[in-house]
């Protein structure tokens, strides 16, 4: 007997490599494959008689097999499967090309569905290669009515996915309803078994829409019922009071190459007076890619660390965590801190006498006064001494649960919480106001508007194949002044199937034909994180002059002396993602370029693009984006972890605030969840999810 908790590789038909991949897809028991929900569906649902067809029209069919036969063609070497399938009122050709196994799949008087398009040749009707399926009981799932499309890995088709799903989905009444059953009623919601069965398997067109209302409504009320309980939390709790030290504030801003903004100084200003305060701070710093939030931070954590409390920093890539332990350990050479960096690959500790390994004994009480890290900064094993201000940079990459984990860390002796730290997220995802107050409906704001005053515009250019050795021959030009270079390519491997550029044979190119006398680096995801170190710091030493990287370097990279980023494959991109590429160059005060190629010169895509062109406004960007591609382009897939939603809009403004109402009543009602044991446990794993993850 199967559960919900059965693994996965219990199911029929998947072995090893099946599961391999859909562990890529996170699905490990039969109910996340439940979870795992398609983002669109085939309408097959005009099944047609055979003597109505009418040539050119994509319909379903089914009949029962008359004949089958394979045969050879000779003149193009080709197999060619013929079947005549009837379905009493006429007699339908099918041919398939090169699939001799179909007709040892399908014997004649088998009932079978087919899906696909017509075309007349001589004889009557025909369907060239079309989907079919054999009929048990007359049901058929890939064929008949509303089909689900999920969202594949290599080696993985729907049609498995399919027939797996509906192995599973008579597990579906078993799942447990953990929504308060007063929602579900006042709301007219389905039942969360039901929406299950619609959402994978649905009769029409209501269906879906039922099953996508209920579960948009379970994912939205999660976060906002999660946000209410740390708002409480929140609350409750005490935060250390940081004291603002003005001079030496002063001392070290007046230390910086640079003059703050005006933006920079009100920020760090507002995140000071919030600091000063008993009550935790919960900020969000947002400003667009290259606007200066760093300095705030550090600005930040500067105080903290001479009220005599630690500070932590954490961002999403080792790349990024590394980059910000050099600029802090070249920041506060002179102030004798302890600065930690706390990676998957690397846990060492800066000071003045020297970079030393982290000992395994230390890592349950580090000392340091300032630490960053990836997440691994939030493992269970890691505590805090006294930790006085919490910073995430690049929010959007994290989880709500990452975000909690970290606040939390703040734990004495007995493993009970004393205080909890000041927080700041940073992002360059441009996010409305009224969105932010939704999503992070804890938070209170920031903005920096402004960019650094001695800053050009990055000259933008949209460049197609006939053009590509000016290109060159430009970059080189900047090579020679002195200047470095970003390349970006969508895939790391060349892909049989598109044509599109990867970053292994680019590199290639490069290095071998086009820049044999220029030094070049390569890097991508794959790649292990001490190679990964080596090119960066080889380019940041100005030893590499090209980069030949994939998106790895989209958030947060930052070489001032780059001055072109040339994307290859651009219309792969969303217009927001281009622009944060563009953002790695323009960072000093030379001149810089952002050249976009692209071998695709659809109208769309080229509007699209153009856009680039004269629009230098991350906000504006992202909202161009959300009209021409829809928001699941922008936040879904490509700004994953925004907050990470599976199915819910997140621009449906209705479902937000109706979600944050019924989570607001449901936590005056029993602030401790103890009226909803369902819900109390749902939370409950979440949060212990984070500590393990
Ligand atoms: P982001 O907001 O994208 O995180 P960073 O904090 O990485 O931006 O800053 C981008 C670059 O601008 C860095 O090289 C930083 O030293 C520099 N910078 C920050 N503030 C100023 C300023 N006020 N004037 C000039 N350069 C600045
Ligand atoms: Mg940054």
């Amino acid at each position: 007997m199967i559960n919900l908790d059965t693994k996965i590789t219990e199911l029929n038909r998947v072995g090893k490599t099946i599961s391999g991949r859909l562990k890529i897809l996170g699905i490990e028991t039969a109910e996340d494959l439940l979870f795992y929900f398609p983002f669109r569906y085939d309408d097959f649902s005009s099944l047609k008689l055979i003597k109505n067809l009418q040539p050119g029209e994509s319909t379903n069919v089914v009949g029962q097999i008359e004949m089958i036969q394979n045969k050879k063609s000779f003149k193009k070497g080709m197999h060619i499967t013929e079947a005549l399938i009837n379905d009493e009122t006429e007699t339908l050709k099918v041919i398939w090309f090169n699939q001799p196994f179909i007709a040892r799949n399908l014997k004649t008087g088998d009932k079978i569905s087919l899906a696909g398009k017509v075309e007349s040749d001589f004889s009557g009707p025909v369907m060239r290669s079309p989907s079919y399926e054999k009929l048990f009981n007359d049901q058929a799932v890939h064929t008949q009515g509303l089909v689900p499309n999920y969202h594949l890995t290599a080696g993985l088709t729907n049609k498995q996915l399919r027939f797996l799903m509906k192995q599973a989905i008579p597990l579906a009444k078993e799942i447990s309803d953990w929504l308060p059953s007063e929602i579900v009623s006042s709301q007219g919601f389905c039942s969360l078994s039901d929406a299950i069965r619609k959402i994978h398997f649905p009769k029409n067109k209501d269906d879906i829409t039922e099953a996508k209302n209920r579960l948009s409504f379970n994912e939205i009320f999660f976060i906002q019922l999660q946000q209410q309980i740390a708002r409480n939390d929140l609350e409750k709790s005490i935060a250390p009071e940081i004291i603002f030290s003005e001079n030496k504030t002063k001392r070290f801003v007046e230390s910086l190459p640079f003059k703050l903004t005006d933006s920079q100084r009100k920020a760090a200003w507002e995140i000071l007076i919030d600091m000063g305060k008993s009550r935790p701070m919960s900020r969000i710093l947002s400003g667009d890619v290259g606007s200066g939030k760093t300095i705030v931070a550090v600005i930040a954590m500067l105080n903290a660390v001479l009220s005599g409390k630690q500070a932590a920093l954490m961002a999403p890539t080792e790349i990024l965590a590394r980059q910000h332990f050099e600029t802090f350990c070249k920041l506060f050479y002179n102030y004798n801190f302890q600065i930690a960096l706390l990676t998957g690959s690397e846990k060492k500790i800066f000071s003045n006498t020297g970079t030393r390994n982290i000992k395994k004994s230390e890592i349950k009480s580090l000392k340091s006064e300032i630490m960053i890290g990836t997440h691994s900064l939030v493992q269970k094993e890691v505590k805090f001494k006294n930790l006085g201000l919490a910073i995430i940079d690049e929010q959007h990459r994290f989880g709500v649960n990452q975000r909690a984990a970290l606040i939390r860390t703040n734990t004495d002796s007995n493993g009970l919480t004393e205080t909890s730290p000041h927080y700041l997220s940073m992002t360059a995802t441009p996010i409305p106001r009224s969105l932010a107050l939704a999503i992070y409906g804890d938070l209170d704001l920031s903005t920096l508007n402004q960019m650094p005053s001695e800053r050009k515009k990055i000259i933008t250019k949209l460049i197609f194949e006939e053009k590509r050795e000016i290109a060159y021959k430009f970059i080189r030009k900047e090579i020679e002044n002195g200047r470095q270079v970003f390349v970006i390519c969508p895939l790391i491997d060349e892909s049989d199937k598109l044509g599109v550029k990867s970053v292994k044979t680019e590199f290639k190119k490069l290095d071998q034909e086009i820049f044999p006398e220029i030094k070049i680096g390569i890097l991508h995801g794959k790649m292990k994180s001490d190679e990964k170190e080596k090119i960066m710091r080889e380019f940041q030493d100005n030893i590499i002059k090209i980069l030949v990287s994939t998106s790895v370097i989209e958030v947060g990279i930052d070489i001032p002396n780059a001055s072109v980023m040339m994307i290859e494959g651009a219309d792969r991109f969303g217009l927001a993602q281009l622009h944060q590429f563009r953002g790695r160059v323009g960072r000093s005060n030379f001149q810089s370029y952002c050249l976009l190629f692209t071998e695709n010169s659809s109208d769309k895509t080229n509007k699209r693009l153009n856009a680039l062109l004269t629009c230098h406004d991350g906000f504006a960007l992202a909202n161009m984006d959300l009209k021409l591609r829809g928001a699941g382009e922008i936040y879904g897939t490509v700004q994953k972890g925004f907050p990470d939603l599976k199915i819910a809009d997140l621009f449906d403004y209705k479902l937000m605030k109706k979600a944050k109402h019924e989570a607001e009543k449901i936590i005056a009602r029993s602030p401790d969840l103890e009226k909803y044991p369902d819900l109390k446990s749902k939370i409950d794993n979440a949060r212990l999810n984070a500590h393990l993850e």
